[in-house]
């Protein structure tokens, strides 16, 4: 098996590289942490950092790299895009929305509307989504959502609650499962709005974190009004609209790369660290950890890469795709508490103390990677997926 890319995509891998490293300056945030639950990139400067970057990717044509021609993007092949991914999450470089599994479904489901006004404002880097799918009562078994939308004129009025929604507040519009016809057996009654999150009627609670930064909102929803033209899809046909989600899973290259990034980060730092005056990474239980964890690192890009060859074959990749969320969820969470419980005296602290240690983010990021084992489904959803559909055990 030939695992090398062609000169062409290395030689794309090198422009990428020297964009990033001529234009990219994280100004000591933690953009190669646990990412969706980074430390400190909800705070002001953070998300203005992010959003001038942003602008540059956009001029460039690169913040929706990997979208077709007809709409904006570069239509790079399969590879190209994993190549781009790849790099710029070695060097922490935000290189696409968060809210970018909203563009296969506009792209597919979307009327003139979706595509004329709000693809190019995001495509611009103009425009944020949310994510307003979990509920108090419905979380992995999302089908089972009550927030009701009801048909009056040319809206739909919408009352409910939805939870754990991140960037809430900085969202410009919310990405909603509602349940239109609640007679019908559960996936067939929801319908999927775009909601303005300016709406009257929209109400948002603060949720924090374990160390108590607000991170998610609850999202109240009382009688809000939400033009008709906002439906993505079908009335009722909701549930196949969000299910567009599943055919352009990314292969999450993004983890490994960073976490290769990170390791090479720690090694340096202890390599350079004296314990009673000997460097740390004379310590024969870290020197085992770190080679440990490099191997697991490349065993996730390895899977990633076959995501990615799949793709390239026209293939969805379903099970291989929670294989990768699953491996990559274990990984970051091993290496961060792993490397966090080898250092004592220091592994916990937070970035803000002087002896935090290397890139001094470890210790929050043993605590913040807890939640990538939840958000975008949890592990016990994603072990299911691979019993069922890879290993064909029963349900
Ligand atoms: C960092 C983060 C970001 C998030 N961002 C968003 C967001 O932007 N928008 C949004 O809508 N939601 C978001 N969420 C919510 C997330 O999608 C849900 O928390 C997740 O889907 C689990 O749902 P739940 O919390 O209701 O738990 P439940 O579904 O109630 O699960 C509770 C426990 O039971 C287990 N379980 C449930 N069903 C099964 C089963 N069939 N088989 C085996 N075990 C099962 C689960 O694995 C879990 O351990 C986020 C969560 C986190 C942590």
């Amino acid at each position: 098996m030939d695992f090398q890319f062609s000169p062409e995509d290395e030689t794309f891998r090198k422009e990428v590289r020297d964009f990033v490293r001529a234009e990219w300056d994280p100004k000591g945030y933690d953009t190669i942490g646990a990412t969706i639950a980074s430390y400190d990139l909800h705070t002001e400067e953070a998300i203005e950092l992010v959003k001038e970057w942003q602008q540059k990717l956009a001029a460039k044509g690169w913040w929706t790299f990997h979208w077709p021609t007809e709409f904006g993007g570069t239509g790079a092949a399969i590879s190209r895009q994993l190549v781009y991914r790849e790099e710029m999450s070695y060097w922490g470089a935000p290189s696409t929305g968060a809210s970018d599994l909203v563009s296969p479904v506009l792209m597919f489901h979307g009327n003139e509307w979706h595509k004329q006004e709000l693809l190019p404002h995001y495509a611009t880097a103009e425009i944020e989504f949310c994510r307003l799918l979990s509920e108090p009562g419905s979380g992995s078994d999302l089908a089972s959502v009550t927030t009701k939308a009801i048909r009056d004129g040319d809206d739909f009025v919408v009352s409910g609650q939805k939870i754990w929604t991140s960037m809430a507040e900085m969202a410009d519009y919310g990405q909603a499962i509602v349940r239109t016809d609640p007679d019908a057996v559960k996936h067939r009654g929801l319908t999927y709005l775009i909601i303005d999150m300016k709406s009257p009627g929209i109400v948002l609670r603060p949720i924090n974190d374990m160390l108590g930064q607000r991170r998610w909102s609850e999202v109240f929803f009382d009688e809000v009004r939400v033009p008709a033209r906002n439906m993505v899809g079908e009335l009722n046909r909701g549930w196949y609209a969000t299910m567009t989600h599943l055919s352009f899973e990314r292969s999450n290259i993004g983890g490994p790369a960073r976490m290769l990034r990170f390791l090479e980060e720690f090694t340096d730092w202890a390599r350079t660290e004296k314990v009673n005056g000997t460097p740390l990474l004379d310590d024969i239980r870290l020197r085992h950890k770190l080679a440990d964890y490099r191997l697991q690192v490349e065993v996730a890009r390895m899977i990633s890469y076959r995501v990615a060859w799949m793709q390239t074959r026209g293939e969805i990749p379903v099970k291989e795709s929670s294989m990768t969320k699953n491996w990559g969820d274990v990984l970051h969470q091993g290496i961060y508490r792993g490397l966090a419980s080898l250092l004592t005296d220091s592994g916990l602290l937070r970035p803000e103390d002087p002896k935090a240690p290397a890139n001094r983010f470890l210790g929050v990021n043993a605590f913040l990677s807890t939640g990538l084992s939840i958000g975008g489904g949890t592990r016990e959803i994603q072990k299911n997926i691979i019993a069922q559909r890879a290993l064909g055990l029963p349900r």
